[in-house]
């Protein structure tokens, strides 16, 4: 079974993100990116099934600028096999991105594509849902457990109630929860290897994807600065400004 993970560019989790001067977007210039960490969990996944000889190639696939080819080496320094990198230097959204993988999925020949359930830039969690709707393909969303059977892949979803099981038949999209696992770090000797690994770089033009962007952004803006907080004297002052000043209580 070919696997496919998509794993994307983002801004590194621990970076505090500034918006531009002229608000038509956050700053990305001399920010330190990484992989989306809940791709990272799916590539963890995908590898594990690869170690366990329930997948026979794990395929890491990115669409974005040439600079994605940095985070498609993370991937394959943690064990993938091959790269794709769909080159497109405008804006990508998660329609043209499922667009996108449904080619290179349907070019690979693969049978299950595992996404991270969201990219923490957008935060949109659209792609997997789109990708399997385009497939005609089943979805398991929000995954803290997968089980490979011959015709079938049994997931644990994480629900608002709880956890919910579902059978799924082969083959389909999966989108991974933090539960997961814990994603491992790429060896000095993984990262040396990853260099000489293959990656195959194409155009949306070659996969007769048309990537034109739907949703125009007007602006962004910071969230509004906190006022600064006050220590009061005592519970009874406490209470007369929750009363009068918030007016939070009667
Ligand atoms: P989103 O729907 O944008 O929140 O992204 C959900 C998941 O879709 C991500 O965790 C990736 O697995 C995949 N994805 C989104 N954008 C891209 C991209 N440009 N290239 C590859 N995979 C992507």
């Amino acid at each position: 079974m070919k696997v496919l993970v998509p794993i994307k560019r983002v801004i590194d989790a621990n970076v505090k993100v500034r918006v531009k001067a002229d608000q038509s977007g956050v700053e990305l210039n001399n920010v330190k990116m990484a992989m989306n960490p809940f791709c990272e969990i799916a590539v963890e996944e995908a590898v594990r099934m690869k170690e366990a000889g329930i997948a026979s190639e794990v395929i890491v696939v990115s669409a974005g600028a040439a600079n994605a080819q940095e985070t498609l080496r993370t991937g394959l320094a943690m064990g993938a096999d091959r790269g794709v990198l769909v080159q497109s230097d405008g804006v990508l959204e998660p329609l043209a991105v499922a667009k996108l993988l449904k080619a290179v999925v349907e070019k690979e020949g693969a049978e299950l594509v595992i996404l991270g359930k969201q990219a923490i830039d957008g935060d949109n969690n659209q792609t997997g849902q789109m990708l399997a709707a385009l497939l005609g393909w089943s979805q398991g969303t929000f995954v803290s457990k997968i089980e490979v059977a011959d015709d079938s892949i049994t997931v644990v979803r994480e629900v608002d109630g709880g956890l919910e099981s579902v059978k799924l038949s082969r083959p389909s999209v999966v989108t991974v929860d933090l539960r997961l696992n814990e994603p491992r770090y790429a060896s000095l000797p993984n990262i040396m290897k990853a260099k000489r690994k293959p990656i195959d770089t194409m155009t949306p033009d070659d996969l007769g994807v048309d990537v034109t962007p739907r949703v125009q952004v007007l602006k962004v803006t910071e969230p509004p600065a906190r006022a600064a907080g006050v220590i009061v004297g005592s519970v009874a002052e406490l209470v007369d400004k929750l009363k009068n000043e918030a007016k939070v209580i009667k």
